[in-house]
């Protein structure tokens, strides 16, 4: 079955078609963290229904190259740095390392390039694009020293967030109480430098300033993924102003169609509100964790619900990924058990293999319908349950579903850490081997590594001691 997404841009499902099938990768763009504070739980909810996108392309057989900017120069952050009273790239570095942190501890995937929007590079981008846009007269200078993108003259400007600008149609200048813009919806491309900004400064050809959030993005994503993306990711906020203006920039520049498929992800509520900063209703990855929830816990409640769908955040909704994931856990020692009986159950009706069962893959081709992916995966749970209670699945059904839940946890990454359970018999002889180290007997040691290897282990010597670990031709 072909993939299908609801693309933002037409508001209809489309099948997806990347730019031309030969040219791999996809190249896909996610809008990243601000970062001004910690990320809040909110923000995750958009990286893992992202991280879940790339996923699932890629068990489909796509490459996927990915971009997530950091921005660290904007309003909130130049506010943040002159509160905390120091520079800078020193305030927002604590955050960027937080990020990567949670975004681990959450198993979402790093992507392949993480550009941050005041390196050197991606700024003079942003001044070149503003150059272009004001010889293709798209963009002016205002009387504030601030360059601004003249909405009017790009047609489209409004097309993203099926927004109707009629409304704020205007012919003359009109005069907005801060700035001196030729329309009020006009959106700035470069900030002229103010005394509030400090030392936050870079030279341009309109004087001393710092690029406006929406350039950034145009900036990064052309600079790094060239004219068109595939994909371009964000939660639903994101659309306007901020997607529209993007599409207004690249495209004014590049003069091409700069997304294929726009995908937005609902938020993340707390008691029907928009989790969020401003709202001071938010938790943080470890406001989570130290309720003894676990990253993985986190990652499936966020995971769980369809990416279009709101999703209202409780201790409740916490309780019960733990509980999912236990019975994911049972079932999977259950499978193993019966995985490793030679003779083991036999197979009568329940001999249906899940290869005959693509309805997982099939849910997530079907616009990352992930709740009923979930809703397969856990009628499966309970059908094969019935099967080993009632003696009626053989070991090679089991083994096939071990198989089949690898390649579905290669998309939803839940599955737990592996406990390292070292035979008695093994650690036995990684003990008389230490003894023989002791004794500078180098022969036996060695006899004894042997010995240890032939058990499918291999010990390493570090300097905290000997570590005991399976051998990678053990799989
Ligand atoms: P920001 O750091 O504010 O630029 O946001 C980073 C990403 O998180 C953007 O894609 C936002 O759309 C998204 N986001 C912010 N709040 C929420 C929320 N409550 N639920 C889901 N996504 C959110
Ligand atoms: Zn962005």
């Amino acid at each position: 079955m072909a993939l299908r997404f609801f693309n933002t841009y037409s508001r209809e499902i489309e099948e997806f078609e990347p730019r031309d099938p030969a040219a791999r990768p996809i190249k896909m763009y996610t809008c990243g963290p601000t970062v001004y504070s910690r990320a809040h739980i909110g923000n995750f909810r958009a990286y893992i229904f992202e991280d879940l996108l790339q996923r699932h392309l890629e068990l489909r057989g796509y490459k996927v190259h990915r971009v997530m900017n950091i921005t660290d120069v904007d309003d909130k952050t130049i506010r943040g740095a002159r509160e905390a009273k120091v520079p800078l790239a020193k305030f927002t570095e604590q955050f960027k390392q937080a990020f990567f942190e949670d975004a681990k501890t959450l198993r979402i995937k790093a992507a392949d390039e993480f550009p941050s929007a005041t390196d050197q590079r991606y700024i003079e981008r942003m001044i070149e694009m503003i150059s272009t846009l004001i010889s293709n007269g798209l963009a002016y200078q205002a009387d504030d020293k601030s360059v601004y993108f003249r909405i009017n003259k790009f047609p489209n400007y409004g097309k993203l967030a099926h927004f109707d600008l009629t409304q704020l149609q205007s012919t003359g200048r009109v005069k907005h109480d801060e700035y001196d813009k030729e329309h009020i919806g006009d959106f700035a491309l470069w900030k002229a430098w103010d005394e509030e900004d400090g030392d936050v400064k870079w030279d341009s050809p309109w004087g001393p300033g710092r690029p406006g959030w929406h350039i950034e993005c145009s900036a990064m994503s052309t600079a790094l993924l060239g004219d068109q993306i595939d994909i371009h990711c964000g939660g639903v906020d994101n659309i306007f102003p901020h997607h529209e203006a993007e599409i207004a920039q690249s495209e004014g520049v590049m003069g091409k169609k700069f997304v294929r498929y726009w995908l937005h992800c609902a938020h993340l509520l707390v008691d029907g509100q928009k989790m969020a900063k401003s709202l001071a209703n938010f938790y943080t990855v470890p406001d989570v964790l130290s309720k003894s929830y676990t990253g993985r816990e986190l990652r499936y409640a966020l995971l769980r619900v369809h990416y279009r769908v709101p999703l209202n955040f409780t201790w409740e909704g916490m309780n019960e990924a733990r509980e999912s994931l236990t019975r994911i856990e049972d079932w999977l020692v259950r499978l193993r058990e019966v995985a490793k009986q030679e003779n083991g159950q036999r197979s009568t009706s329940y001999a249906e293999r899940p290869t005959e069962k693509a309805d997982f893959e099939n849910a997530l081709d079907d616009d990352l319908n992930i709740s009923a992916a979930l809703g397969f995966l856990f009628e499966s749970i309970r059908e094969t349950n019935r099967a080993m209670d009632e003696g009626k699945l053989d070991a090679a059904s089991a083994q096939a579903w071990l198989d089949w839940w690898k390649r579905s946890d290669s998309v939803l990454d839940l599955e737990a850490e592996a406990e390292i359970v070292v035979p008695p018999e093994v650690a036995h002889l990684s003990e008389e081997r230490e003894n023989a180290r002791r004794e500078k007997n180098w022969k036996r040691s060695d006899d004894l590594r042997d010995q240890i290897f032939a058990l499918g282990w291999e010990v390493r010597d570090t300097k905290e001691g000997p570590k005991l670990a399976r051998h990678a031709s053990c799989g």
